[in-house]
């Protein structure tokens, strides 16, 4: 049996300014910007439409100071993308930035790992470095999804559909996933953040919001043993992806992952 070959697309829809010191446990020798892009994923077969991750809303941009670009949900309409098509919703990890907007996704099943629900409802979430990048809205509004049968838990790494794997990497929450997705040209990793950006994973140089370094550092070896090749890791949060990949439709902020990337 031919495993489906899905579309895949990075969608920005925010971006904040940052210093490359900011963005590697041990700072950085070198003085410089290092911006950061905000990213929710598609994944589209037929029958089969498949969200990642789902991004913050205007009122989290504003109490975060984050420069929003657009509703990471309406911007999928440039993809021909209704919210009530969206049929499964991975959700990588539970931080402010992946998983807001849970109120704009009518029909969704979400997906994610026990150990992420763990992580951001029970005592780690006592420390206030941990709960940082949590918005307990959110949380709370998943609970209602478990609640209302919504929610699909995963415990480790789990084949969501054919062409669609999950990871379990851990690292940065404990519960982080990243998702390997088959294209037309081959098995591609988006990692999320198990890795920001190229450079934390290509230098092994975590990013420093992290919950287990050593789970952290296996995770970039891994994201890079489940690609076809070092070309098919897409990071989470790094400017350089729509760069180096095709815009859809001339598009600022959508690259197209199922082509290949252009050469550096
Ligand atoms: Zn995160
Ligand atoms: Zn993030």
């Amino acid at each position: 049996m031919s495993l489906p070959k899905y579309e895949a697309y990075a969608i920005r829809y925010a971006q904040m300014p940052r210093q490359r010191a900011d963005n590697f446990i041990g700072g950085d020798p070198h003085d410089g910007p290092m911006p950061m892009d905000f990213f929710v994923w598609l994944l589209r077969a037929p029958g089969h439409i498949v969200l990642i991750d789902t991004g913050f809303n205007a009122a989290t941009a504003q109490a975060r100071n984050r420069q929003m670009l657009h509703c990471p949900i309406e911007a999928l309409s440039a993809l021909g993308v209704a919210a009530e098509d969206i049929d499964d919703v991975i959700l990588t990890h539970l931080h402010y930035d992946h998983a807001g907007n849970l109120d704009k996704l009518p029909r969704a099943r979400f997906h994610l790992q026990d150990a992420e629900m763990d992580y951001a409802t029970g005592r780690c979430m006592c420390f206030a470095p941990m709960r940082h990048a949590y918005s307990v809205d959110d949380v709370t509004l998943l609970v209602r999804r478990v609640y209302q049968d919504r929610v699909t838990f995963h415990d480790g790494d789990q084949t969501l559909a054919p062409g669609i794997e999950l990871m379990r990497i851990g690292g940065h929450t404990k519960g982080l996933q990243s998702v390997r997705v088959h294209t037309q040209r081959g098995w591609v990793v988006l990692a999320s953040d198990a890795s920001h950006y190229y450079e934390n994973m290509d230098s092994k140089r975590p990013f420093p919001i992290v919950y287990n370094v050593a789970d952290m550092l296996t995770g970039h070896v891994r994201l890079y043993a489940e690609a076809d090749s070092p070309d098919h890791v897409v990071p989470g949060h790094d400017p350089l992806v729509l760069q180096r990949y095709p815009a859809f439709k001339g598009s600022a902020d959508i690259a197209v992952l199922h082509e290949a990337p252009v050469p550096v």
